[in-house]
């Protein structure tokens, strides 16, 4: 089946909004194994016709969104109709519909709303229960006598009336269409640590030989999600190569990004986590309690940016900072022991390095990091890390280490 996807709108194409629909479409059709071939995103009035007639060429089913309001401008139903020759009446039972929508509202219905009820012969109408705009289904046999046979559905813009659309009307119309995407399933292995082709290098060419597997990887903020699939056999088998050959790195199998993985590990272990930031400036403490129940695991997180702070709030010595600098392993290690001590937390993760672009030096470049992670019941850890490239992906992938440090301590894994 190829499906194809047409955004109407202008301010999708002017930026004003972001075309989150189209996002948030591809995850749902991926989620059932149906992979979105094009998307087209074009401005409201009859350029919607000339991309409609363009994609039924191609699709055996299209999707659109937008322009099924009430306005002049609002030309989808239109143009669908008119590429499958068709003429638009109108639907009493849509009509009916309609009204008592602004009647349940204390309102009449303008008469400019009335093209919202138009439905084409042999076209069904999905209904929208959050707003006026109903949706439309138009089968393929639709097209016939202009040699075409492509589906079209047309949803309207906002995404409070979109989504509950495509789960109600568009995907189990779909699934019923072509069954055999009824059994697929998709799974995704979210995994840190690792770049996207040290991935690839490590177990693409054995999922590749997994007949009805179909993989694809999406690069996230400091993550990578490997998206596995097809038949439940073929992505269960997918799955046993992933994780055969990469189960430390693998985060989570349910989407969670690691920050949460972490928040929801120390809540299961009953501990607490505590932080000590220099470079990253409180990034880590952001990340932990953006998750809700945070305040269970977390107490403390201390911004020490100034050496004054690292000494006067954690204890770490003037002289290490002088004989070592306060970029490195001695004072990671000392910020991290002390945040220890003085928030009473089971773990404190530190980190302090050089987010540049000043402050390096031949020996310690713009993105040394140091990391450490003190636990009450083993000897902390440090790791020196490199992460040249901006202050913002500094921030994110120094913090991402630290929490992956201590996801690593808290599922009984070796830290590298
Ligand atoms: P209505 O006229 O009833 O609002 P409509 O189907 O005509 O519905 P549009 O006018 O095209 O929809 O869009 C209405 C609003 O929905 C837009 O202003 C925008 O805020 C939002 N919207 C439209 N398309 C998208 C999209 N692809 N992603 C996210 N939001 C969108």
């Amino acid at each position: 089946m190829t499906i194809e996807l047409i955004n109407t709108g202008t301010e999708l194409l002017l930026g004003d909004t972001v075309n989150t629909n189209a996002a948030w479409l591809g995850q749902q059709l991926a989620a059932h194994g149906i992979e979105v071939s094009r998307q087209t995103i074009v401005p409201d009035g009859p350029a919607i016709r000339d991309a409609i007639a363009e994609a039924v060429t191609r699709a055996d089913v299209l999707i659109l969104t937008g322009g099924l309001g009430p306005t002049n401008d609002d030309l989808t139903r239109e143009c669908a109709s008119e590429v499958l020759g068709l003429q638009l009446d109108v639907d009493p039972a849509a009509l009916a519909t309609l009204e008592a929508y602004f009647a349940h509202r204390g309102k009449v219905m303008s008469p400019v709303n009335r093209k919202q009820a138009m439905v084409p012969p042999g076209g069904e109408v999905l209904t929208n229960p959050h707003g006026t705009a109903p949706g439309l289904y138009l089968p393929a046999a639709l097209g016939r006598s202009k040699g075409l046979a492509c589906a079209m559905f047309l949803t309207p813009g906002p995404p409070r009336e979109f989504k509950p659309m495509i789960e109600n009307h568009v995907i189990p119309k779909l699934v019923g269409l072509y069954p055999e995407y009824a059994g697929r399933t998709v799974s995704y292995l979210k995994i840190t640590g690792l770049g996207e082709s040290e991935i690839v290098d490590r177990v693409e060419r054995d999922l590749e030989a997994v007949p009805g597997l179909t993989l694809g990887y999406c690069l996230g903020r400091g993550d990578v999600d490997v998206r596995l699939s097809g038949e439940p056999s073929a992505v269960e088998q997918g799955r046993g190569i992933v994780m055969s050959k990469l189960s430390s790195y693998v985060v989570s199998e349910d989407r969670r990004i690691l920050e949460q993985v972490v928040v929801d590990r120390l809540r299961e272990l009953g501990r607490k986590v505590a932080v000590a930031e220099s470079c990253t400036g409180g990034t880590i403490a952001s990340r932990i309690t953006d998750i809700s129940g945070a305040s269970e695991i977390f107490g403390y997180g201390f911004v020490t940016y100034a050496n004054d702070a690292k000494c006067k709030e954690l204890g770490v010595e003037p002289q290490w900072i002088q004989s070592d600098g306060a970029v490195s392993h001695r004072v990671a290690q000392a910020m991290a022991e002390g945040c220890l001590n003085v928030s009473g937390a089971d773990y404190a993760l530190a980190v302090t390095g050089i987010a540049g672009p000043n402050g390096g030096t031949p020996e310690k470049p713009v993105g040394t990091v140091f990391a450490a992670l003190a636990d009450r019941s083993q000897p902390t850890q440090v790791r020196k890390l490199f992460f040249p490239g901006g202050r913002d992906r500094f921030k994110l992938l120094t913090s991402q280490s630290a929490l992956e440090m201590l996801r690593r301590r808290l599922f009984g894994l070796e830290i590298p």
